[in-house]
């Protein structure tokens, strides 16, 4: 159910809605647009009892919403959500005019390692560094990640480069560390379904990057978003880093198609992941220039200095060089597309 208030109505006469909303057991979402805000309630499994709330000064009308995800759908929201990130730089903003780039290696592996790549990609004025200090692994044995070590490597890199940092979290203890360091919580196609760590997620006051789950159809990947939304957490980015299918070219299919679907039914923001997505270096550039011409708002990308060395996905990294390249062929492609790049 949707609370659609006049675009005049007072902040007093949402909260009085709000308080409304609560008072008969649900939860309210007021959700500002660029004409006028809704109210998204949440927490009914069954019909609301509308006639209340649309007597309510300010209140033009209560829609229901049949979509299955609701806080997540263009339905409820109608304007593209932007979503800020602060970082000592300055903000730095996903989902809005400009395409957002990010990029860093797979795992922190030392402070050298990270500092190096680091200051290669500030360099091309890139303003989202990625890296993961807990790695969710296919084997036990292979590497995990430093834990808070690297979250601390990370910290550093922020304070040096002015980078803001987007890191992974994979489960509910390292999720409490990763929101005390970084600026974005990534979660990652392995716990796209883990509902609790959403859960714990829509609760931290953090955006959260969602990576779409290896076999999740688009429904479950908002469905994700949900989860996180419903806890009161808007700050939601989704991410594209390919799924499982029986072509076996490339580590996982890209698929693009999901962004202008994401476009369709959702407000949130999509950014793309060439490297989970092709699993190969060669391919990272070509599906980057892909996935900015059919309307993602940003990149994540792999980057190391030495990717033969690299301790995890090094086959798909690409190197500083090659990174500044594709920074430059992206500046061109969003241009066509009367969007600039940051
Ligand atoms: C990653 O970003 O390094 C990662 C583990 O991604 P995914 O969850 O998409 O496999
Ligand atoms: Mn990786």
């Amino acid at each position: 159910m949707l609370v659609v208030m006049q675009a005049h109505a007072t902040e007093e006469q949402v909260r009085d809605v709000c308080r409304r909303i609560e008072s008969l057991g649900f939860k309210a979402h007021p959700i500002p647009g660029s004409t006028r805000t809704a109210i998204g309630i949440t927490g009914n499994t069954g019909a609301v009892d509308i006639g209340s709330l649309e007597s309510m000064p300010g209140v033009v009308e209560c829609i229901p919403v049949s979509k299955p995800y609701k806080l997540v759908s263009r339905d409820v929201k109608e304007d593209d959500t932007v979503i800020r990130i602060p970082a000592p730089a300055g903000d730095v903003l996903v989902g809005g005019q400009a395409v957002a780039l990010c990029a860093g290696p797979c795992a922190i592996e030392s402070a050298e390692q990270a500092l190096t790549i680091a200051k290669q990609v500030a360099a091309t004025g890139v303003r989202l560094f990625r890296g993961g200090a807990y790695k969710p692994r296919t084997s036990p044995y292979s590497f995990q990640g430093l834990g808070e070590p690297g979250l601390e490597i990370l910290a550093e890199v922020r304070q040096r480069f002015g980078m803001a940092i987007v890191t992974e979290a994979v489960d509910h203890e390292s999720l409490d560390l990763v929101e005390k360091y970084a600026d974005v919580i990534q979660i990652g196609a392995r716990n796209m379904q883990n509902f609790s760590l959403l859960k714990r997620a829509g609760r931290a006051r953090k955006p959260v990057l969602l990576k779409r789950g290896m076999s999740a159809t688009l429904d479950e990947f908002l469905m994700a978003a949900e989860y996180i939304m419903s806890e009161g957490n808007y700050n939601v980015i989704l991410c594209e880093r390919g799924v499982r299918t029986f072509a076996d070219h490339s580590r996982n299919t890209l698929d693009l198609t999901v962004v202008p679907a994401v476009k369709r039914r959702s407000h949130l923001p999509i950014l793309v992941d060439p490297s989970h997505g092709t699993g190969r270096r060669h391919k990272v550039l070509p599906l980057s220039r892909a996935a900015v011409a059919v309307g993602a708002d940003g990149l994540l990308v792999e980057v190391h200095h030495e990717p033969d060395r690299a301790l995890s996905d090094g086959m798909q990294s690409i190197v500083p060089e090659e990174f500044c390249q594709l920074v430059e062929e992206i500046r061109q492609i969003a241009a066509v597309l009367h969007r600039s790049v940051n």
